[in-house]
């Protein structure tokens, strides 16, 4: 349920109906909004009748949600998040581009790419230190060592670092380097992560599950933004289709409905969205075209010899070549880069 206070409504009233919400066992999220203030009932709210909340003065009405998700959706938050990252706010007008490797893989790798990547324009380094692989048999990642690269990367060229956490023991660790923590698709679902990431106070990077709906996809949302943590933004990295010309199908549809029913910005990943270099600068400018927040795009130096991803992993060229166009079209759609 969401309580919509008078536009009027003083602190002490707004303070008592928290009250009231917290003596029940829930918990309230106050959102003070330019026209008024809604009060989000956090948690199990069914048995309450929302009416008793209407006797409260101050209070406008009260909203039942029947959605199984609140505090990502619009309807509790209806201005469009801005998450803060590299001095600008990813889901405002300018489209967030980050960029980098699949892998860390050596000091040299990162440090040249994280470089090429700020040259041309992005906005944070991307590299996965714990990697999340379909065999067991393939490069794992360089786990710690890993991280210190990329810490070293972002000494060395100022940009913020996004990278992987596979479970909840690896959180502590992760967020000692990170600026914003990534769930991987494969772990959309592990709610043990999801809680553990909520509890952090690090920008989440929550990528879209490979056969995931989009309900399923805020409800992963609402147990992060349940916790305590509204530093939340989604990513669409292509489903499993019966598609068979690329490695997943990039689900570019998501893009307007998410914004539709969450405040929260969502990036498009068209690298393991369509898991071929040469789709991956058109897939780029079409999530541009329909309103995503920004991009995550794999970067290699020398993708054929990447240990993951090559075949998706653009050059460094070809992404000063995509920004360049990005830049194009954002004044068009009404967004810059
Ligand atoms: C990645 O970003 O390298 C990655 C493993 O992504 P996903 O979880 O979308 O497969
Ligand atoms: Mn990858």
């Amino acid at each position: 349920m969401i309580i919509v206070m008078n536009h009027d409504a003083t602190a002490k009233e707004i303070a008592e109906v928290v009250a009231r919400v917290e003596s029940k066992g829930l918990r309230a999220n106050v959102s003070r909004g330019e026209e008024r203030t809604l009060i989000g009932v956090v948690g199990d709210d069914r048995p309450i009748d929302g009416t008793q909340f209407e006797a409260f003065s101050g209070v406008e009405k009260t909203i039942p949600i029947l959605k199984p998700f609140k505090l990502a959706s619009r309807d509790m938050h209806p201005k469009d998040t801005l998450v803060s990252l590299n001095g600008m706010e990813v889901g405002g007008r300018k489209i967030a581009v980050i960029a980098g490797p699949c892998s860390v893989e050596s000091r040299e790798q990162i440090l040249e790419v994280a470089q090429a990547v700020k040259e041309a324009g992005a906005i944070a380094l991307r590299g996965g230190a714990f990697k999340p692989r379909s065999s067991p048999y393939s490069f794992q990642g360089l786990g710690e060592k890993g991280l210190e690269l990329l810490a070293e990367a972002r000494e060395a060229t100022g940009l913020p670092i996004v990278t992987e956490a596979m479970s909840p023991e690896q959180v502590s660790l992760v967020t000692r380097y990170a600026d914003v923590i990534q769930i991987g698709a494969r772990n959309m679902q592990n709610y043990a992560l999801l809680n553990t990431v909520g509890e952090s106070n690090c920008t989440v990077l929550l990528k879209r599950g490979l056969m995931s709906t989009i309900e399923e996809l805020l409800m992963s949302a609402e147990y992060i933004l349940s916790e305590g943590n509204y530093s939340v933004i989604f990513c669409e990295r292509g489903v499993r289709t019966f598609s068979d010309f690329s490695r997943n199908t990039l689900d570019l549809a998501i893009v307007p409905a998410v914004k539709k029913m969450s405040h929260l910005p969502i990036l498009v990943d068209p690298s393991h969205g369509t898991g071929r270099r040469e789709k991956v600068a058109p897939l780029s400018r079409a999530a541009a075209a329909v309103g995503a927040d920004g991009l995550m795009i794999e970067v290699h130096h020398d993708p054929n010899r990447a240990l993951s991803d090559g075949p998706q992993s653009i050059t460094p060229d070809m992404f000063a070549e995509l920004v360049q166009d990005l830049r194009q079209i954002a004044p068009v759609i009404g967004r810059r880069l």
